[in-house]
């Protein structure tokens, strides 16, 4: 670990937790596709399904470098690894406090499966440090946050976090997926356990479904002991593409950060729209948060039309930038979340998220900014009034 700590982000991005091929001295990881090994002496055997087999083995060394923590785990999707962990770290009759603004998959795993498993849960009102606090019991187990959120990029204090946690003897895991390792290290904020979507910045290209989970030696047992039974491992081929895409991770954040960054300002200027939400912006309620805990401000914006500029008109104006559920690949996409990822919430529930008929959430790409504003441009133009 001390040797890695030294080593520079595109150097551990590039060669940390590669597998040496012995046999023909390829540049890359071979691929082990193998389901069987040699049953070898006492130790864990090496199973997929375990976790284990050398591509992901190592790929969990590149990841917990990129975090800073000890170890990692590797899953079959996002959803598997916060799933996963939740459930490794809450029992029958335990309690967990969630913040208000989260991801829509998270939000459905909690209120659809918690009362079968007999675990309570709790959502906060705001994101203030009094609003976690407020809702934590003697049975709390878990902190769970989630910053920047979706869609509104909000920021939550990190530090103020885990501070109140530790206190209490709590655990904090995060949702670190719209920040990716290159932007935020949780870790140094105190924060125990940070959980990704590894189809998002992680994978970078929009075609891999991946999760991953970084933590301590001590919590990663933990969640291994339940995830070889709930059996969410990641095919060893996706494992490979996903080290391939973390390749070049520092280098698609940095640049997607530096285009959200101008295309914020830009809009902040356009005449056809209300309101930038970008924690890079000094107008952003968080901003001072943001800048003490984020390296740059990351890949994800949204903006409000103004009255009279129909969203979905918009979008389907647009020429370049595509309309995409998901987001963080390296082309730059779009969507309403109204009607797709909070499309769900009722309209009161969206009202008091603060999330308008107008707002579009937009995941800027690494593409030349100015041929991005003139898509926009043409967009807006063409909308008829
Ligand atoms: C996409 C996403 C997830 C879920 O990940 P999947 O890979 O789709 O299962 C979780 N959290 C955040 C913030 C996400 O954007």
């Amino acid at each position: 670990m001390n040797k890695t700590n030294k080593l520079g982000i595109n150097t551990i991005c590039t060669h940390i937790g590669e597998v040496k091929d012995e046999q023909f001295k390829g540049a890359v990881s071979p691929i082990f596709m193998s389901t069987s090994y040699a049953f070898d002496g006492v130790d864990v055997k090496r199973y997929p399904r375990y976790f284990n087999t050398p591509n992901q083995e190592m790929l969990c060394k590149k990841i917990a470098a990129l975090e800073k923590t000890e170890n990692a785990l590797i899953f079959g999707s996002g959803m598997a690894a916060v799933s996963t962990t939740l459930l490794a770290f809450l029992h029958k009759g335990d309690h967990i406090v969630l913040q208000q603004t989260l991801y829509g998959g998270t939000y459905n795993f909690v209120v659809e499966e918690f009362d079968k498993f007999g675990i309570e849960y709790s959502f906060t009102e705001g994101l203030s440090i009094e609003d976690f606090e407020k809702k934590i019991q003697d049975n709390t187990k878990v902190l769970y946050i989630e910053t920047p959120s979706n869609p509104l990029l909000t920021i939550t204090d990190m530090k103020a976090i885990s501070k109140l946690a530790t206190s209490k003897n709590i655990v904090t895991m995060i949702d670190n997926t719209f920040a990716s390792p290159i932007n935020q290290t949780p870790t140094d904020f105190g924060i125990d356990i940070m959980i990704h979507s590894a189809t998002k910045y992680m994978g970078g290209h929009s075609d891999i479904l991946a999760g991953a989970v970084a933590a301590s030696n001590e919590h990663i047992d933990k969640i291994w002991n339940i995830a070889k039974n709930l059996g969410g491992s990641l095919s060893d081929f996706t494992v490979w593409m996903l080290e391939r895409s973390l390749k070049t991770m520092n280098l698609r954040v940095k640049r997607q950060s530096k285009n959200a960054l101008k295309m914020a300002k830009y809009l902040a200027k356009n005449k056809a729209i209300d309101c930038v939400y970008y924690p890079g912006l000094k107008s952003h309620k968080d901003y001072e948060l943001a800048k003490k805990q984020m390296k740059f401000f990351g890949g994800m914006l949204s903006f409000e039309l103004k009255e009279g500029f129909d969203a979905m008109e918009f979008q389907n104006n647009l020429e370049l930038i595509k309309s995409s559920m998901s987001l963080a690949g390296v082309e730059s996409t779009m969507l309403s979340p109204s009607q797709t990822s909070h499309g769900l919430l009722s309209p009161e529930e969206r009202t008091k998220q603060g999330i308008k008929d107008g707002l579009i959430r937009f995941s800027v790409g690494i593409e030349e900014t100015k041929d991005l504003i003139a898509d926009i441009e043409q967009a807006i133009a063409k909308i008829k009034k």
